[in-house]
C-alpha cells in the first residue's frame, strides 16, 4: 500500500468537500483546497485531462498529494453534451440554476431523456506519481426540478437505481451509495490497495 498521511483536495466547493470527506472516511487526513491558490483553467478536452491538470497544480503548490475530480453530464438526446463543458453549459459564469434551466429547455417535449454522470478522479503526488480512476452513474433527466439537497444538476438527475427519486431527494449517504463520484473514489481506493 502507498502510505498517505495528508491529502489536499483540488476543490474548495463546500458541498463537494463535504461529500469527499464523507466518502474518504478517516482513511486520510483530508484538507480542502487552500484559499490562496489561483483557480485552475479547466481548458482540457477531456475529464481526465482537467482532473490531471487540477491535481498537478495543487500537488506542486502544496507539496502534498492532491486529489481532484472532474465531472461531466452526458445526455443522449444531446449527442453527449454538455459533457466536458457541464459547468459552463449555460455560459462562462453560469450558476447551477442557469444550467438546469437550459437543460430543461433543450429537452422540452422530448421523451428520450437518458443521461450519464461520469467522474474522473486523479490523485497526484508532487514527485509525479499518479493514479486515475473513473466512475459512472446512468439515469435520466426529470421533466421538472425535485428536491432541495445536493448541488449542480441534482434536482433533475434521476439515477436508474433510485425508484424515481432525483439525487436532490436523497440524503448525502444515499447519494454516496451510487453516485459517479463515489464510484470513482471506490475505484481509486481499490488501486491504492489496503
Ligand atoms: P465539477 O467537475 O465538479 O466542477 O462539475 C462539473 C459540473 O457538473 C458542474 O456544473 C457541477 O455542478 C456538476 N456536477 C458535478 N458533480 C455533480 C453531482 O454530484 N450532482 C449534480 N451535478 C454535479
Amino acid at each position: 500500500m502507498v502510505a498517505l498521511e495528508r491529502m489536499v483536495l483540488a476543490s474548495a466547493n463546500p458541498d463537494k468537500v463535504a461529500e469527499l470527506i464523507e466518502l474518504l472516511g478517516d482513511r486520510f487526513d483530508v484538507t480542502a483546497r487552500p484559499d490562496h491558490l489561483p483557480e485552475t483553467d479547466e481548458d482540457q478536452p477531456t475529464l481526465e485531462g482537467n482532473a490531471r491538470k487540477k491535481a498537478t497544480e495543487v500537488a506542486l503548490a502544496t507539496s502534498a498529494p492532491a486529489l481532484s475530480d472532474d465531472t461531466g453530464l452526458f445526455v443522449e438526446a444531446l449527442g453527449g453534451r454538455p459533457g466536458v463543458r457541464t459547468a459552463r453549459y449555460a455560459g462562462e459564469h453560469a450558476t447551477d440554476d442557469d444550467n438546469v434551466s437550459k437543460l430543461l429547455e433543450e429537452l422540452d417535449g422530448r421523451t428520450d431523456r437518458g443521461a450519464q454522470f461520469r467522474t474522473c478522479v486523479a490523485l497526484i503526488w508532487p514527485d509525479g506519481r499518479e493514479l486515475i480512476a473513473e466512475g459512472r452513474v446512468t439515469g435520466r433527466i426529470a421533466t421538472d426540478r425535485r428536491g432541495d439537497r445536493g448541488f449542480g444538476y441534482d434536482p433533475v438527475f434521476v439515477p436508474a437505481e433510485s425508484n424515481g427519486r432525483t439525487f436532490a431527494e436523497m440524503t448525502r449517504a444515499e447519494k454516496g451509495e451510487l453516485s459517479h463520484r463515489a464510484r470513482a473514489l471506490t475505484a481509486l481506493l481499490d488501486l491504492l490497495g489496503d
